[in-house]
């Protein structure tokens, strides 16, 4: 018998092209899972960022893995109507951005969206005396920021 648990499982695998030490799944992007009776898997994933491009290449490897595993047909949608937020990151996800050297998202409030841009955590020596530099990174997902203590400019997986 085929769960749902076993899916996410096997999408483990499947990492964030742009950060290879978190999953999909810790990214919190797998929406839902069906099992129709028919062998196959339906998978609705929440796009991360429009401007990321890394979702599509994400769609193609969660339909490969589950190919592979013997699944058919296999089925990858993208579900726009769902808002993602960073908050869905999981533990061991923002233990990934660190591991990559990215100050993981502050949680926030998702009623209120109140969170300060400004606010990160140094992944060199954990200090949260820092400055926000440029709010724009390399790419739309990440802030620049400079610690003050260690004097190291780091990059944050922003805050949405
Ligand atoms: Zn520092």
């Amino acid at each position: 018998m085929v769960t749902e648990a076993h899916i996410r499982n096997l999408l483990r695998v499947v990492k964030d092209p742009e950060i290879p030490t978190v999953s999909l799944v810790d990214m919190g992007v797998v929406h839902r899972i069906d099992l129709p009776a028919n062998g196959g898997v339906h998978v609705e994933l929440i796009p991360t960022f429009s401007g990321c491009p890394a979702m599509s290449v994400m769609a193609l490897e969660v339909e490969q893995v589950l190919r592979k595993a013997g699944f058919a047909p296999v089925t990858v949608a993208m579900n726009k109507q769902v808002a993602w937020h960073s908050n869905m990151i999981s533990e061991e996800g923002r233990k990934g951005l660190l591991e990559h050297g990215l100050s993981p998202p502050p949680h926030y409030d998702p009623n209120t969206q109140d969170y300060a841009l400004e606010a990160a955590t140094c992944p060199h020596c954990g200090s949260t005396r820092t400055v926000l530099k440029n709010p724009f990174g390399p790419t739309l997902c990440r802030a620049i920021h400079q610690c003050l203590d260690c004097q190291e400019t780091f990059e944050q997986f922003k805050p949405v």
